[in-house]
């Protein structure tokens, strides 16, 4: 049987992921978990999420599919943060004889999902049409998430990373994390690009321990359960009460529809697409920097690097009207938020300088207004000024934001390497 479950937490307090933890720990007394839970991400436009719009599913092999049902369910009452205005959870149980019959259908749930945006009342009438075991709290909003997690469950075939979450005691919940960061960073040295987003070296910072009141105590992003693992237990910290290593769609741009016009992109949806530099970049007030870029149409639309982007806007405050980019990010507001561009080509910039003299190679002076140029030493003459061309001192390739700002499901170029790297680009991974 697959469990899944959404939307339990509020920004005060719990993860459902914890949940997630919780219950297959729990549930062992009524069978044998199956393989790896997971956890995926879904559309991260959607104002609805506490965080970073996650949703969880496991797997269970029971002969006490009611009791199992039950126990879920009331442990979902009991802990979820039901009086907060936000927090709308779903469960949705799926049993062997009913996974073939359902996959297909829930495996489009779940990439609509990441990619659109969904109402409650979808969920509701696909739960209805395929006669599924559910149970929605409040609005049942949850019930789109825990939909979605059961298709991802269902149907395996997508890119995936793993991520090891670390869990705080009760006790400690709502106070500040005790963690060694010497130990997360000599952790994160032993395994990069194995694992990514644990230290931001450009920006100094620790980036895998979060500081909400949640139970997560710190986690490890990596392309396997062996880098995980291992940086994980590297890392000195307070006790930790129980650990999760999930498979997810974390890390893989799974959110990102490719879109040739401006005219194709809506809003709260997310894309990669091939455009020109229209104008200058311009940093506004907060730190933001905007460009505008035109489609093959003559289409034109906004793109930023906002101020936590970091140093990632000094790249972009380099580019000129002219060049040409593939951005990929989320559209909100008619803006798409730069989250990893690719370099296709740079408008080449000249600037006149004095000639240079033919026969000793030193510049020549101005001999004079409207009278041309004129080598001292030789006498050698020039009508006119010479254009060089101005050195643009940004590689042509791909880059990102850095650790501090990505996105849950933007795919680190450290993953990227091997794949551009034969191809003609080059590939420039944050750090
Ligand atoms: P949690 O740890 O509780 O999962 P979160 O940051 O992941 O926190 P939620 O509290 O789950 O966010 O809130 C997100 C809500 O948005 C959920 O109810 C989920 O079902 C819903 N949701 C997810 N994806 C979509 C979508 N594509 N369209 C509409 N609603 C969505």
């Amino acid at each position: 049987m697959i469990i899944s479950i959404d939307d339990t937490d509020s920004r005060e307090g719990m993860c459902t992921t914890y949940l997630c933890a919780l219950l297959m720990d729990e549930l062992k007394e009524y069978g044998n978990i199956k393989g790896c839970p997971i956890l995926i991400r879904l559309n991260p436009t959607i104002p609805y999420k506490t965080r970073g719009n996650a949703s969880t599913a496991f797997e269970i092999t029971t002969s006490e599919p009611v009791k199992v049902m039950e126990h879920v369910i009331s442990r979902v009452n009991e802990l979820a943060q039901l009086q907060s205005e936000m927090t709308n959870p779903g469960v949705v149980f799926i049993s062997d004889e009913h996974s073939e019959k359902v996959k297909e259908q829930l495996g489009e749930f779940f990439l609509k999902a990441v990619r659109e945006v969904l109402q409650i009342e979808d969920a509701k009438s696909l739960i209805a049409t395929l006669g599924l075991h559910s149970k929605g709290w409040k609005n049942g909003r949850g019930l789109i998430g825990a939909l979605a997690a059961c298709g991802a469950m269902l149907n395996l075939g997508w890119d995936h990373t793993y991520e090891y979450l670390a869990y705080r005691e009760k006790d400690a919940w709502g106070t500040k994390r005790q963690v060694d960061e010497d130990s997360v960073r000599k952790a994160d040295i032993a395994t990069y690009p194995n694992t990514w987003d644990t230290v931001d070296i450009a920006n100094n910072a620790v980036v895998c321990i979060p500081h909400a009141g949640d139970p997560v105590l710190f986690g490890v992003r990596g392309n396997g359960i062996e880098p995980v693992t291992i940086t994980s237990q590297m890392i000195s910290s307070e006790p930790v009460e129980r650990h999760a290593i999930y498979m997810t769609d974390q890390g893989t741009d799974l959110h990102l529809i490719p879109v040739e016009r401006i005219a194709d992109i809506k809003e709260m949806h997310s894309y990669s697409i091939e455009v020109t530099v229209s104008t200058c970049p311009e940093t506004i007030r907060g730190g933001h920097t905007i460009l505008s870029v035109r489609d093959d149409g003559g289409d034109e639309m906004d793109c930023a690097a906002y101020e936590p982007t970091k140093n990632f806007r000094e790249l972009v405050r380099k580019f000129l009207p002219g060049d040409r980019m593939v951005f990929s990010g989320s559209v909100k507001n008619n803006t798409l938020n730069i989250e990893k561009l690719k370099i296709i080509s740079l408008v080449q910039e000249h600037e006149s300088v004095n000639p240079t003299c033919s026969e000793c190679g030193k510049k020549m002076k101005s001999a004079g207004k409207g009278q041309g140029y004129r080598c001292k030493k030789c006498g050698t003459k020039a009508d006119s000024a010479e254009l060089v061309e101005i050195e643009r001192g940004i590689p042509i390739g791909m880059y990102e934001v850095p650790p501090c700002a990505r996105r849950h499901l933007a795919k680190p170029l450290a993953r990227c390497q091997e794949k551009e790297s034969k191809k003609d680009g080059k590939v420039f991974p944050s750090r």
